[in-house]
């Protein structure tokens, strides 16, 4: 089976706008560094997202109502239950064919800024940074300890960058993995937890990587 992906973006230079045409492989995909797609519709947004567990790119849309009343100023997570139809057969390790869950982070932009693909409820927390860090090193998983409203922002007692970054302080992302997700650079984000953690409101626990 072909599938095939074409899409159409439209850039805007000096008033001239340029139409290009992209006809790519899924299966090109499966075997390169896997990128995550979006494209931005009037209602919706249709995305295509790295499975792990799949190994393939996943489709999925979201209507934009439903990123912004989930939105609340920080960052959607999206979570999507899905199985994949087509589990290799000769693979004794491929459990793609059960159920499983991909979560998207979608930023206010509609844009997919991380992808985390598991079984059960959450990630098991040896499998939480695996990716970013080597086999026995050190992952350090900030997790939020205390809900805060949006509120807080308004009043002045958190900026928006660290509003934000609460919400990606899931348990399932690494420090680096926020750093990534909430699209900041790691020291601004070492120095925001360590603010946070002195008001009580995240705890950095420590794992090693397994
Ligand atoms: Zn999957």
């Amino acid at each position: 089976m072909d599938l095939f992906i074409i899409y159409i973006y439209i850039n805007s230079q000096h008033n001239n706008y340029n139409k290009g045409y992209f006809i790519q492989n899924l299966h090109f995909w499966k075997n390169a560094m896997p990128e995550n797609k979006v494209i931005k519709y009037f209602s919706l947004i249709e995305a295509w997202a790295w499975c792990d567990i799949c190994s393939e790119m996943v489709n999925i849309r979201v209507n934009k109502d439903e990123i912004k009343s989930g939105l609340k100023m920080g960052m959607y997570t999206k979570e999507h239950k899905h199985l994949n139809p087509y589990p290799d057969q000769e693979d004794t390790d491929d459990y793609s064919g059960q159920e499983h869950t991909i979560y998207l982070y979608i930023n206010d932009n509609y844009d997919i800024t991380g992808v985390k693909s598991f079984f059960g409820d959450s990630p098991s927390m040896s499998e939480v940074g695996a990716g970013t860090i080597e086999i026995g090193g050190e992952v350090r998983i900030p997790i939020v300890v205390k809900e805060v409203s949006p509120m807080s922002v308004q009043l002045g007692m958190l900026s928006l960058d660290e509003f934000k970054l609460l919400k990606v302080c899931d348990g399932m992302n690494s420090v680096q993995e926020c750093a990534d997700i909430s699209q900041k650079p790691i020291d601004k984000v070492e120095k925001m937890l360590d603010k946070l953690r002195k008001k009580g409101l995240v705890k950095v626990i420590k794992r090693t990587s397994g």
